[in-house]
């Protein structure tokens, strides 16, 4: 898999955050296609911040990875990992991905805490303020998509596109991660593959 210099912004189709982290996976399918758009830490700050699930502001984050480099080269791995793991879990039922998954969310859970919501009618979990708050808040998404009900979990029809999402349609037959890219490209080649024929 090649992995892109400039993602953002990430795609958003996934209907639930950790399907759209398992999207930033292009063209999944096919080997030689795939296209990692998480290809360092910062993207993986980048992504937590589009989808605002941090408790640091990403420039104090950046800066504590640059001043350790191998501490950041770890959590990036550990977001990939637990990634692939959400896909697993799902698509392919892997115990070895649940496993996985139920580690780090034990793990963020032992090292976040409970803070007032800005409502102050609610509490919310508030992951560490370090280079493992990425990783942290990621594995309590992975948990939260996990325990869900999964009966609506669909990877896109095309051959090698490999997007996943939540099937929100009203009748479930949505078929493709978007109407306009996967939809569209997979209707006008069937309609040539007819003219053809
Ligand atoms: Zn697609």
């Amino acid at each position: 898999m090649v992995t892109a210099d400039t993602a953002p912004p990430f795609p958003r189709v996934g209907g639930h955050p950790a399907f759209d982290l398992v999207d930033t996976v292009h063209w999944r399918l096919d080997e030689r296609r795939a296209i990692d758009t998480l290809a360092s830490f910062d993207d993986v700050v980048a992504w937590c911040a589009q989808f605002g699930v941090l408790a640091d502001e990403p420039d104090a984050l950046r800066s504590l990875a640059r001043r350790d480099p191998s501490g950041a080269a770890e959590e990036h791995a550990a977001v990939l990992a637990l990634r692939e793991a959400v896909h697993d879990a799902v698509f392919a039922a892997s115990p070895s991905a649940v496993g996985l998954i139920a580690r780090e969310h034990v793990a963020a859970l032992a090292r976040a805490s409970l803070v007032r919501g800005p409502d102050e009618r609610s509490w919310s979990w508030r992951v560490p303020t370090d280079l493992t708050g990425p990783r942290a808040a990621i594995a309590m998404l992975a948990q939260d998509l996990v325990t869900s009900d999964l009966s609506a979990a669909r990877q896109c029809a095309d051959d090698a596109c490999g997007w996943v999402y939540l099937d929100t349609s009203p009748r479930h037959n949505r078929v493709w991660c978007t109407a306009a890219g996967c939809g569209n490209r997979n209707r006008v080649a069937r309609h040539q593959a007819r003219k053809r024929a």
